[in-house]
């Protein structure tokens, strides 16, 4: 017999609400990990997570959402061209220990349509800089869809991933300013056997690009351990477009505030940088 434990699939946070009703759990602590589908393990671990600390709790709820969720692309293509493998996701899930994997739809989402922008957030260089500066109005349309998926999910715990390092720091200041008694669980970012950091976007990548991609986590090392990271930042980028990567950022910045204060301990390196059309991020700790 099969070890997986089933998870149970719902089209709509409707469905799911009446079958926690009927199943006499409504009141259990939920354990909520977000995401866009097209899982992976990385997102395998933040369910991973969820379970051992949902089991640790004794009773607890591990509850996935998959909603590819428009008003943070800013590029309509890239929206256009999301994977989307609902099937592998629900098992992918089971397998990882999930209770639940609820499909949000966009009505439930987006109950006066889908704006053309989400707010204005405006969480300073948390929101303006790197990716928010890169993608304009994207980390508005992360807090919108992030906002409305705790207050329909109504999480003790909420699991995100390293690997999106800036918007771990927006969810924390909107949780810690909206969402009292949510805690934000960080989660480390798997990567590929090469360093690669796994990503929904890595199966867009050519044979011949996914062979190169992995220079992406090479570099950031190569800075992240340098006496001097900031002077190290300009020629790690050469490298990376003489080996055919456009880059669109490659700093060192305080990990808390995104701002260049440096304070020691906290310093970490983020990259974005295109490769064969498919944009790909990055990011980890300095040494120093
Ligand atoms: P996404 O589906 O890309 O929106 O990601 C959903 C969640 O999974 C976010 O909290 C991501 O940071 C996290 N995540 C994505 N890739 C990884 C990875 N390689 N390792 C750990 N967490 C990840």
């Amino acid at each position: 017999m099969s070890k997986t434990k089933r998870a149970i699939s719902f089209s709509g946070f409707e469905s799911w609400r009446a079958h926690i009703k009927d199943s006499l759990i409504e009141n259990t602590d939920v354990m909520f990990v977000p995401t866009m589908g097209a899982l992976h393990e990385g997102h395998g671990d933040l369910i991973r997570a969820a379970r051992k600390m949902a089991d640790a709790n004794g009773q607890a709820h591990v509850v996935v959402s998959i909603f590819i969720n428009p008003t943070q692309f800013d590029d309509p293509s890239d929206f256009q061209s999301y994977p989307a493998t609902p099937e592998q996701d629900v098992l992918l899930v089971e397998r990882a220990g999930a209770d639940a994997v609820v499909f949000p739809t966009v009505l439930e989402m987006y109950p006066q349509g889908v704006p053309d922008a989400a707010d204005p957030v405006g969480f300073g260089a948390l929101t303006d800089s790197l990716e928010g500066a890169k993608r304009k109005g994207h980390f508005d349309g992360v807090v919108a869809v992030v906002r409305n998926l705790m207050e329909q999910v109504g999480p003790r715990w909420a699991f995100f991933g390293e690997k999106d390092w800036q918007q771990l720091a927006v969810i924390k200041k909107l949780v810690a300013h909206e969402f009292e008694g949510v805690t934000i669980v960080p989660v480390p970012t798997r990567r590929e056997l090469d360093g690669l950091a796994m990503s929904s976007r890595n199966r867009r990548l050519s044979g011949s690009h996914r062979a190169r991609a992995n220079a992406l986590y090479q570099v950031l090392v190569q800075v992240a351990e340098s006496t001097d990271p900031i002077a190290a930042c300009p020629i790690a980028a050469a490298e990376l477009e003489s080996l055919g990567f456009t880059v669109e950022y490659l700093s060192v910045v305080n990990g808390d505030s995104l701002e260049p204060t440096w304070v020691p301990g906290k310093m970490r390196v983020f990259v974005a940088a295109r490769l064969g059309g498919v944009r790909l991020i990055d990011n980890v700790a300095c040494l120093m």
